[in-house]
């Protein structure tokens, strides 16, 4: 099966129900809603987590995504007879995120886009360790190797990630071509692994797509909620209009060509490549080295049988109805003055996923470093490595992260009910 999807009403769609629920039982006075409350510390009564204590916040108004301010207005203390960690990642967290950085994936970045919003700050998963809880696969994360500096940043350092079609040419630092599979939408973390671990070039943090107008228009979606309102709002005619019916580029992506930071537009390469080296601090690229290689995989393009592996890539993609209707370039010359101007984009690391955490057993127990649960203490979601500790292993794939989100939830939910049965 095509493994991306987008859900209609994007990562609002998703949560919709669950808030829908939420308030009634809030109405009910089945649940009570601590807005502001950020929690500091987990109370440990004999061995068994009993509550949560923290600061209370005061009040904001900054919209969604926004990072809110820190001034604390007050103190709170909670007790329950469970309490449940939801408290996402550490991808806003650079510092831990090059801290627990693994080797296998070369040397950190100095320089990442920041992929989620500020709160995913990792703090809670140290505030359950001194609660008894045992932090594992800590090197496990997921970034994405095509971040745009948000020309309109919502959160601080907001990058953007491109959900690319097959057909932009990718180059390192130094001008070379990736080798397959080092395709766009291929193998995130393998792409990431040969672009931190070749010596030549693990120095530097960026690298290029190089691409057309005609490959911008079909082929580049952007990852976010705000980055696609038509489908945002559930709105399908305003997505075939844009998408499918309309000229150009939908309208945040063309928005990105014209103001975002990592962007060059030229008719021609040498102007391209010269704009290019202009955006880095000293200049790498060559623009003869440059053209050698998109003529030598523009001639494939011609080529019925190619053995070049992004060509056959394109043209396989194109087998599948959807994928050519809306996602796939018709395969076309680089250097095609008709599908110009040429494009280039500056692609950054963006931080986004977290694959460790917090270990649990398989019903959302926290466990401690002996293995035993904690008692009265869960934890779900993204903090618990999307489950259990690290449930993708190493590696994952796209959209398999809010299942886990999901079902370690409902898992820790439904035990947690039961202990008081
Ligand atoms: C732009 C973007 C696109 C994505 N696209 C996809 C996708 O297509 N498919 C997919 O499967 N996944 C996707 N993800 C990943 C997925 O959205 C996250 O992994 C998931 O939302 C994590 O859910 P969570 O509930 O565990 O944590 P979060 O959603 O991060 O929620 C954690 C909550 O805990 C609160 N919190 C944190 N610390 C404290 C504290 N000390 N006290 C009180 N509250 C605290 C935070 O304020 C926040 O409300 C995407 C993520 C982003 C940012």
């Amino acid at each position: 099966m095509p493994r991306f999807h987008v859900t209609w009403g994007t990562g609002t769609g998703v949560v919709e129900p669950f808030v829908r629920h939420a308030l009634q039982a809030a109405a009910a006075g089945r649940l009570t809603i601590h807005h502001r409350h950020r929690v500091d510390e987990l109370v440990v009564t004999e061995g068994a987590v009993t509550g949560v204590r923290g600061t209370v916040l005061g009040p904001d108004d900054a919209a969604r995504g926004v990072s809110s301010h820190r001034e604390a207005v007050g103190e709170f203390e909670l007790s329950a007879q469970a309490v449940v960690v939801t408290s996402g990642g550490i991808g806003a967290n650079h510092d831990l995120v090059r801290r627990f950085w693994p080797e296998r994936l070369g040397k950190a970045p100095g320089f990442l886009v920041t992929g989620v919003p500020a709160h995913v700050d990792g703090r809670m998963l140290e505030i359950s360790e001194r609660a008894g809880a045992r932090l594992v696969n800590r090197d496990r994360m997921w970034h994405y190797t095509e971040g745009l500096r948000n020309w309109d940043p919502v959160w601080p350092g907001h990058g953007i990630r491109i959900l690319p079609g097959p057909s932009s040419m990718w180059f390192d630092a130094l001008g070379r071509r990736l080798p397959a599979p080092c395709l766009p939408g291929y193998d995130t973390l393998g792409t990431l692994r040969h672009l931190r671990t070749d010596p030549d070039i693990a120095g530097y943090d960026h690298s290029w797509f190089v691409l057309t107008q005609q490959i911008v228009e079909k082929e580049f979606a952007l990852s976010g909620s705000e980055q696609n309102p038509d489908i945002t709002a559930n709105d399908r005619k305003a997505f075939l209009r844009e998408r499918l019916l309309g000229k150009g580029a939908p309208a945040p992506v063309a928005a990105f060509v014209e103001k975002g930071a990592d962007f060059a537009v030229a008719p021609i390469l040498d102007e391209l490549v010269a704009k290019m080296n202009a955006m880095t601090d000293e200049p790498l690229l060559d623009a003869a080295a440059l053209r050698h290689q998109i003529e030598a995989r523009d001639l494939q393009i011609a080529n019925p049988y190619s053995k070049d592996a992004q060509v056959q890539g394109i043209r396989n993609s194109r087998r599948y109805l959807g994928d050519r209707l809306g996602r796939t370039a018709t395969p076309h010359r680089i250097l095609d003055p008709a599908a110009g101007p040429l494009i280039a984009v500056k692609l950054n690391i963006l931080t986004r996923k977290t694959l460790g955490g917090i270990q649990t057993d398989l019903d959302s127990r926290v466990l401690s470093a002996d293995g035993s649960p904690v008692p009265g203490l869960y934890a779900a979601g993204e903090v618990a490595g999307f489950g259990g500790g690290g449930m993708h292993g190493y590696n994952a794939l796209e959209g398999t992260f809010l299942g886990g989100c999901l079902f370690s939830g409902r898992k820790a939910g439904r035990a947690a009910a039961a202990s008081t049965a």
